[in-house]
């Protein structure tokens, strides 16, 4: 059974990697699904179909792994591995993110106050590199894609297999919320959970200034009597329990996902606060797959015209990295010079700081801050997406690249390793078939 898996996945990637020798010029991923939040230059480039590979090939129990394709949507890895008490260590919010899509662009969730982000957790793989070979790397094994590879965005290789990490889990979850009223004692909080863990998964929300909640969630094997678990995945909103519940209980399945339902608050923007339209959606709907498509196409023909009747706002959809000490600063120069709220507040430890794309200190803790929504400007288009860069710097942080960048090419490779990107551009797409990164992340190739 195993071994016959493991035939077809290889039979699979055989077949993308003569996709890519049978065909010229620029290639670009054929997906289902996208959680890329840059524009993209309408340029003509050979679509590489993906599709396929989005199989779960195997899970070690005893090992706590599980070898998966590179286009598998977390969505299918945990509802393989559930059934075996086990789920990915760092399971991204968002159902459609693939394994290999947060390999590359850096996924985090709750748990990365224990184990990092998802690259931290992933022990090897194999990428596709541009002439069809498929190079397996490890830590061990070719070092320097290993840990080239995170935040490289597919510009040196598509990741077809991954060894994940697991972990094992409980059916069930009690969360506690704490409302915080400075967020000087809410970081005091997060950094000594970094610390010495009290919980199994960690994160928090900023609503408004002098009001965050603190989510701690433990597992447990059963409910307490009389107790169900709550169900935030139609008509009821998890985002809106935290500011009235100091107590609540999840199963795992719907914890993992509860973010996803209204894309943390997103959904808001479409009209998914207005309980009728919730009911005619019905829970089939309620995604952050459909947000997806509905925001897409929103961008063209008739729905485009929106633009021209309502006011002048720019998108600021973004993720970004602080040392926690900073992070009480940062927050309070992001109120007072972006103002978008809320804000998703995630902590995460750096248990290795090899990572040649994303070189972060191993002596601190992080914390990720989300925010995505549009702020009203009259100030020329980017003002607010280059504001939020120069924040980053100056609180010594990071900033995600799966959104709108707007750094010139020189202080772009001041934050990225550029010698070791291009040692690596070389050996694994020495004819640009693939965009290189600064092209793909800041000028839309
Ligand atoms: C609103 C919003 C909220 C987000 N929140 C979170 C969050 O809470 N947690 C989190 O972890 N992430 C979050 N993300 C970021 C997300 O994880 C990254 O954008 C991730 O790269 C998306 O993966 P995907 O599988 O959807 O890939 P795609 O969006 O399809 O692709 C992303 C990039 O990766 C490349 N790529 C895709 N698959 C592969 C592969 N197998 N090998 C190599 N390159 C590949 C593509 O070429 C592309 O450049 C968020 C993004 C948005 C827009």
């Amino acid at each position: 059974m195993t071994e016959a898996a493991w035939q077809r996945h290889r039979r699979r990637v055989a077949e993308l990697s003569r996709g890519l020798t049978g065909s010229r010029g620029a290639v670009r991923l054929r997906k289902r699904t996208s959680n890329l939040f840059r524009p993209r230059e309408d340029v003509e480039r050979t679509e590489l179909d993906v599709t396929a590979l989005d199989h779960v090939i195997e899970i070690d129990e005893e090992a706590r792994f599980a070898d998966v394709e590179g286009m598998t949507p977390y969505a299918d890895l945990v509802d393989a591995t559930l059934p075996h008490g086990l789920a990915p260590a760092i399971v991204p919010e968002l159902r459609s993110i693939t394994v290999g899509g947060a390999m590359t662009g850096l996924g985090i969730e709750s748990m990365a106050f224990r184990h990092g982000l998802v690259h931290h957790t992933v022990r090897e793989m194999d990428v596709l590199v541009a002439d069809g070979r498929v190079l397996s790397c490890s830590p061990k094994e070719r070092p320097e894609l290993f840990f080239g590879f995170p935040n490289s965005f597919g510009s040196l290789g598509y990741a077809t297999r991954l060894r994940v990490g697991l972990v094992s889990v409980e059916k069930y979850l009690r969360l506690e919320h704490t409302r915080f009223s400075d967020s000087e004692s809410l970081f005091a909080e997060i950094a000594e959970e970094c610390n010495q863990p009290s919980c199994d998964y960690l994160d928090a929300v900023y609503f408004a200034p002098g009001e965050v909640v603190l989510t701690r969630a433990g597992f447990v094997d059963s409910l307490p009597a009389e107790t169900a678990a709550s169900d935030y995945t139609w008509m009821r909103q998890y985002w809106k329990s935290l500011r009235e519940k100091r107590e609540d209980y999840l199963t795992i399945h719907d914890y993992l996902w509860r973010w996803d339902t209204d894309w943390f608050w997103c959904s808001k923007s479409l009209g998914m606060n207005f309980k009728p339209l919730r009911f005619v959606m019905g829970r089939k709907r309620l995604n952050s797959i459909t947000y997806q498509k509905i925001m897409r196409a929103s961008h063209h023909w008739p729905l485009s015209m929106l633009q021209y009747v309502r006011p002048r706002t720019e998108s600021v959809i973004q993720d970004v990295d602080i040392p926690i000490d900073n992070a009480a600063a940062f927050l309070a120069d992001f109120e007072a010079h972006i103002g978008i709220r809320p804000v998703w507040i995630c902590p995460f430890v750096v248990p290795d700081g090899r990572f040649s794309l994303f070189e972060l200190r191993t002596d601190t803790p992080y914390i990720n801050f989300g925010f995505w929504d549009m702020v009203r400007s009259c100030e020329p288009d980017g003002h607010y997406n280059a504001l939020v860069e120069d924040l980053v710097a100056r609180h010594g942080g990071k900033k995600s690249l799966y959104s709108r960048s707007t750094y010139d090419e020189s202080r772009f490779w001041q934050e990225f390793d550029r010698a070791t990107y291009e040692s690596l551009k070389r050996e694994c797409d020495p004819h640009g078939r693939f965009p290189g990164l600064y092209e793909k992340a800041v000028k839309s190739r």
